[in-house]
């Protein structure tokens, strides 16, 4: 890498159970791991249901709508690419599905983001064609 090219980010890992919610966000569209004998989500993606242990497992789409459960800034950027974004705020949201997801929070003020907030899923683009999920504070 040439000392004045900008940094590559990092490319989040992929695992079999999570192939479809990554192939899902080269498109933009957020779909959930579904248990149809629960009739419910989960999160994180996995080979089996973590309430029933069922392997029959279902992908079904999110409106991406949820609440902040709980903010938190980050000061300093955990890669070097994410240097000229701090400080920005990161969430555990719940969405209204029923699944909680961690996620960077676009917001004029991260230091306005508070547990109470409804956000909206939006997407920041990785170099790979896939894309990372992001809160977007509303309003
Ligand atoms: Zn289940």
């Amino acid at each position: 890498m040439a000392p004045d090219s900008p940094p590559e980010r990092n490319l989040p890992p992929q695992s079999v159970a999570g192939a479809p919610f990554w192939d899902a966000t080269r498109d933009q569209r957020l779909v959930l791991p579904w248990c149809p004998a629960c009739a419910a989500p989960h999160w994180y993606p996995r080979g089996f249901c973590p309430t029933c242990l069922s392997e029959d497992l279902e992908w079904r789409p999110s409106d991406g709508v949820g609440t902040v459960a709980a903010a938190s800034v980050q000061p300093k950027p955990t890669e070097r690419a994410l240097g000229g974004r701090v400080p920005y705020a990161v969430a555990l949201v719940d969405l209204d599905d029923g699944v909680r997801m961690l996620l960077q929070v676009v917001a004029d003020d991260p230091w306005a983001v508070a547990v109470g907030d409804r956000v909206t899923v939006g997407w920041d683009p990785l170099p790979d064609g896939r894309h990372l999920p992001t809160a977007v504070a509303e309003g």
